[in-house]
């Protein structure tokens, strides 16, 4: 069975990567009820996805990508628009489960899926309320450490001993948690003591831990300095297009049922959320860079032998 799979995928490359780019955007269309519907805890299965004005919206309008287009951005029943962010978040989806078909190992490409489906779910959530729910970081840290014990090598050469592979790739996993939200936690209270004010939220300590879990230590650093530079020529991108000005005067969303203070970022010295930067960095790290920023922290660590 598995050859065979094999057989198809070397004489008809594109037959997989074309289902790895629909199955994306289709999860990309459940992430859509995710990022909104999380944060308001609501359930994510009932009701199916509805309308603005309540009515349920038709399987023929809800396919992913297309049916936006097809109804050009608006719903049928009562005309309201759609924001383009749902098929945007759809083709982003599909662009990710693409990357990971393509640059990932068969066998760790379905752990690059649901990582890129969680940071995508994070990070508009993140947007939307400059808070990422607990339930979901933890959640998604306990899900990346899952996934280490069922695809050791998601961290770990193959020994020949399962066993072995196992154990030390969920050590991998959580070492990666605990380093990733211990680094981001010190450089949180240090950036307290300087700025003498809340730098960076620490729900970002709980979700750069969940990403410490599914990419280990070495991806976990990597996210916090590669996300620092992203997110350095992300605000200037954003800033010369002054988008920033009328988020500034938008009052910040209150999440609900959910016990904490809206977390807030003042190092640019304005509100950024620094989980999407997280993001782009764990996301950057696990599909290209992985093997030259290992082969670096290698390096240093033989300079100290
Ligand atoms: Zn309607």
């Amino acid at each position: 069975m598995l050859q065979e799979l094999n057989a198809i995928n070397l004489e008809f490359p594109w037959f997989f990567r074309s289902l790895a780019f629909i199955l994306g955007a289709v999860v990309g269309s459940f992430l859509n009820v995710c990022i909104y519907r999380i944060p308001a805890g609501r359930s994510i299965v009932t009701p199916g996805s509805q309308c603005a004005c309540g009515r349920p919206i038709a399987w023929f309008d809800n396919i992913p990508i297309f049916s936006w287009l097809i109804l050009r951005g608006q719903s049928r029943c009562c005309g309201r628009p759609f924001s383009i962010r749902y098929p945007a978040i759809e083709l982003l989806t599909a662009l990710l489960f693409l990357a990971s078909w393509w640059l990932l190992a068969p066998s760790i490409a379905p752990v690059g899926m649901l990582f890129s489906s969680i940071l995508i779910c994070a990070t508009f959530i993140d947007l939307d309320h400059m808070i990422i729910p607990d339930r979901f970081t933890i959640g998604a840290a306990v899900i990346g450490v899952i996934a280490s014990l069922l695809v050791p090598t998601l961290h770990v050469t193959p020994s020949g001993f399962h066993a072995l592979d196992v154990m030390r790739s969920g050590f991998e996993s959580i070492l990666g948690l605990l380093i990733g939200s211990g680094i981001i936690l010190w450089i949180a209270l240090l950036a307290e003591v300087i700025l003498r004010k809340e730098a960076m939220g620490f729900g970002d300590v709980k979700f750069l831990g969940a990403i410490g879990a599914f990419v280990g230590w070495q991806g976990a650093v990597f996210s916090i300095f590669g996300g620092a530079v992203i997110g350095t020529f992300a605000i200037a991108i954003v800033l010369l297009i002054g988008n920033l000005k009328s988020r500034d005067s938008r009052p910040l969303p209150q999440p609900d049922g959910d016990d904490q203070e809206p977390e807030t970022n003042a190092v640019f010295g304005r509100q950024t959320p620094f989980g999407p930067m997280l993001a782009a960095g764990g996301l950057l790290y696990f599909l290209l860079l992985r093997p030259y920023v290992d082969a670096y922290f290698a390096n240093i660590s033989d300079l100290f032998r």
